[in-house]
């Protein structure tokens, strides 16, 4: 790998330390030569401490190793990117990350309509929000919801008519979310599901 060890301050490059499955940033450290080849080499993400002023695997006392899956060059050579799996937590204040976040997966829009309907479940609301009401109807209702949007999919489907296939699969999709949650589960739950399938 080509990296520009001379252009940063002191033969030390920053290097970005990315969860491979969640995307979330959990550390910044910085790497020299060395450091990037013994990273390479073990296979454990290894930095140069400048507080330590030396060669440190993350992880070599807590047991919290950050294991390498894949490492990426900048585009002129002066950043890592470093995909990661960690052993666990990867702060020493015992935090996932060190900006004191979870390293949840996050489906972006999806997450954000998760916890609406979260909210709504609990809000009381229902005389004016639709989901508060299906909550309140039961599973069964919100079942048989998931039904019929799973049925109007399928003919739209076989139908020519793409404006109206999305827009069934967006229904099937919302009410899926929704009897997810009535179930206790979330999209978190599927995802882990289908990775157990991943050959
Ligand atoms: P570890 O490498 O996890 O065995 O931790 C050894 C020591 O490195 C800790 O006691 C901290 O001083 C330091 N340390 C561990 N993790 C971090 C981190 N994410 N950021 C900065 N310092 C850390
Ligand atoms: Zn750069
Ligand atoms: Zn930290
Ligand atoms: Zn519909």
């Amino acid at each position: 790998m080509e990296i520009d060890f001379n252009k940063n301050t002191d033969g030390l490059v920053p290097a970005i330390i990315q969860d491979a499955r969640t995307k979330n940033v959990l550390m910044l450290g910085y790497m020299n030569d060395e450091a990037l080849h013994k990273t390479q080499e073990s296979g454990k993400v290894t930095f140069y401490s400048r507080t330590k002023n030396r060669l440190w695997t993350k992880g070599e006392e807590s047991g919290n190793f950050l294991h390498v899956i894949d490492i990426k060059n900048d585009c002129d050579n002066d950043t890592l990117l470093i995909s990661v799996q960690p052993a666990g937590p990867t702060c020493h204040t015992g935090s996932d990350t060190c900006w004191n976040e979870k390293n949840n997966t996050n489906f972006g829009f999806f997450t954000e309509l998760e916890n609406t309907i979260a909210q709504r479940r609990e809000s009381g609301l229902e005389d004016t929000s639709y989901v508060a009401s299906l909550f309140q109807k039961g599973i069964n209702k919100i079942a048989q919801k998931v039904g019929e949007e799973a049925v109007e999919t399928v003919i739209e489907a076989m139908d020519n008519n793409d404006d109206l296939f999305l827009y069934e699969s967006a229904d099937l999709l919302f009410h899926y979310l929704i009897l997810l949650q009535a179930k206790g589960f979330g999209l978190k739950d599927i995802e882990t599901e289908l990775m157990k399938r991943k050959k």
